[in-house]
């Protein structure tokens, strides 16, 4: 039996944190590996440093040797120390030639080999910490563990595939012989043997690819929160955890913007039906969120809301265009280099796209080249948020989304594009990005606790 237990940012990011980490990792009873996020806020400051045109590199690396010297120093006592500030010094001159290398910078994916950077040297101190307290225990780098990644920077993903076959080698005999592989997240490396990141909060992603390239029996996924919640703790103070939900619950929300988790997490793990917990690392007696494949129906109405702002309406206008799914097909095509389609909606003689405000661009660069007869007009509207609400059978109740329109209705929203029976188990919508947040509030008082505040 396998574990692999993922650790975020907060969970590593301070000497408690990772002494808290080590204690659950080493109390789990299964075979363990642990995936491993950068050191909270060390992500933003290098992918910050990249964006400054007057980067002074020597203090990017001060800060960044002293951040994780100063929690080495916390934890470890002065024989640990040494051997850990050898196998940092090592990876820290690879770090540091990689940033001065001004060559480098031209590289499509120097941004990723530098903003995965924090992953090497949180893992590392924490295999030192399990090591210092008397178990077997390796940092390994995707690279180490043959963790592999296709597609295009900042966007990878796991290639399974690849990535099982060499973890059969690398990885699972280390585990069969008692050690504890901490391996660090976010990324991989793709076939010319270069980082590729799976996008911002990829960890979670990598834990689960990790976990399938094991046959893993458990993916857990520590953070900062009691578990999946009923909304974003962050702006709904009385959201509450969910004790269970299916694949497909957690998918969508995590997809539609419920940070908790990368929105591709569930994925890998669903292929192999391997449970996915999420829990808290301050609280690790908190039962948390089990998602599997069964559920257990709850009470009230909706189980859970989230949105994802930033994104835009991009709508083609043709008469008729209901009577001509060739052109129809045609224009999908042109969406076909986006990140992701976050909606698709038609009518009579228009066809709506919701995509990220980045990917604009992209789209009505394609659609140019589309012949200008076909299409009367594109309009492009920004600033619009979708909002995700997932229950139990929401499709089969009756009225239910009647009630919640009637609730945007009621704070003075307008409802821009709907998509409502795509999900069996979510009822997804676009409003304005200035009133997203007051939609979530009202239908979580309204449908989750029943208190309208
Ligand atoms: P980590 O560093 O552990 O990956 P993240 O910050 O990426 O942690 O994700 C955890 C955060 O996600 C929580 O602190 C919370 O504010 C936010 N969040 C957003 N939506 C939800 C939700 N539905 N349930 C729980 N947490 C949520
Ligand atoms: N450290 C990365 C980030 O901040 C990956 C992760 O935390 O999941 O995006
Ligand atoms: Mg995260």
């Amino acid at each position: 039996m396998i574990t692999v237990l993922k650790f975020g940012g907060t969970s590593v990011g301070s000497a408690e944190a990772l002494k808290r980490a080590a204690n659950i990792i080493v109390a789990e009873k299964n075979d363990k590996v642990a995936v491993v996020s950068a050191m909270s806020g060390i992500t933003n400051f290098l992918v910050g440093a990249l964006e400054d045109k007057n980067v002074d590199l020597e203090e990017v690396y001060t800060k960044f040797e002293e951040r994780h010297m100063t929690v080495a120093g916390e934890i470890f006592d002065e024989e640990r120390l040494e051997s850990f500030r050898k196998d940092f010094d090592e990876r820290f001159s690879q770090f540091k030639a990689l940033l001065n290398d001004r060559d480098n910078w031209n590289d499509p994916f120097f941004k990723d080999n530098v903003s995965s950077q924090g992953e090497r040297f949180s893992s590392l101190m924490l295999a030192h910490l399990i090591s210092s307290m008397g178990y077997k225990s390796v940092a390994l780098t995707s690279e180490m563990a043959g963790v592999y990644a296709i597609g295009n920077p900042l966007s990878g993903s796991c290639d399974l595939k690849k990535t099982s076959v060499s973890m059969a080698m690398n990885v699972r005999p280390m585990v069969e012989s008692g050690v504890i592989p901490i391996i660090t997240g976010f990324y991989g490396i793709n076939e010319d043997g270069k980082p590729l990141t799976f996008g911002r909060g990829g960890s979670d992603y990598a834990a689960s690819a990790i976990g399938n390239a094991l046959d893993a029996d458990m993916v857990e996924i520590w953070t900062d929160v009691n578990g999946f919640m009923s909304a974003d703790p962050r702006l709904v103070p009385d959201a509450v955890s969910i004790e269970e939900m299916n694949y497909s619950e957690a998918a969508e929300l995590a997809y539609f913007g419920a940070k908790v988790l990368h929105p591709r997490t569930i994925e890998p793990a669903r292929m192999k039906h391997i449970p996915v917990k999420i829990k808290n690392s301050y609280q690790p007696e908190h039962p948390g969120t089990l998602i599997h494949n069964l559920r257990k129906k709850r009470d009230a109405l909706l189980k859970s809301v989230a949105m994802k702002s930033d994104l835009s309406i991009v709508t083609l206008r043709s008469g008729e265009i209901a009577y001509r799914p060739k052109l129809m097909a045609k224009a999908l095509d042109k969406f076909g280099e986006v990140d992701a389609i976050y909606g698709v909606s038609t009518s009579l003689s228009t066809m709506a796209f919701l995509i990220h405000n980045n990917d604009v661009p992209k789209a009505l660069g394609n659609l140019r080249d589309m012949d200008l007869e076909d299409l009367e007009g594109i309009d492009v509207k920004s600033g619009v948020a979708l909002i995700c609400a997932v229950g139990d059978d929401l499709l089969d109740r009756s009225g239910f989304s009647g009630e919640v329109f009637g609730a945007v209705k009621d704070i003075g929203a307008n409802v821009e594009m709907i998509s409502e029976g795509a999900s069996d188990v979510s009822l997804n919508f676009v409003v304005p990005t200035e009133s997203a947040a007051d939609v979530i509030k009202i239908l979580h008082s309204r449908f989750v606790s029943g208190v309208e505040q």
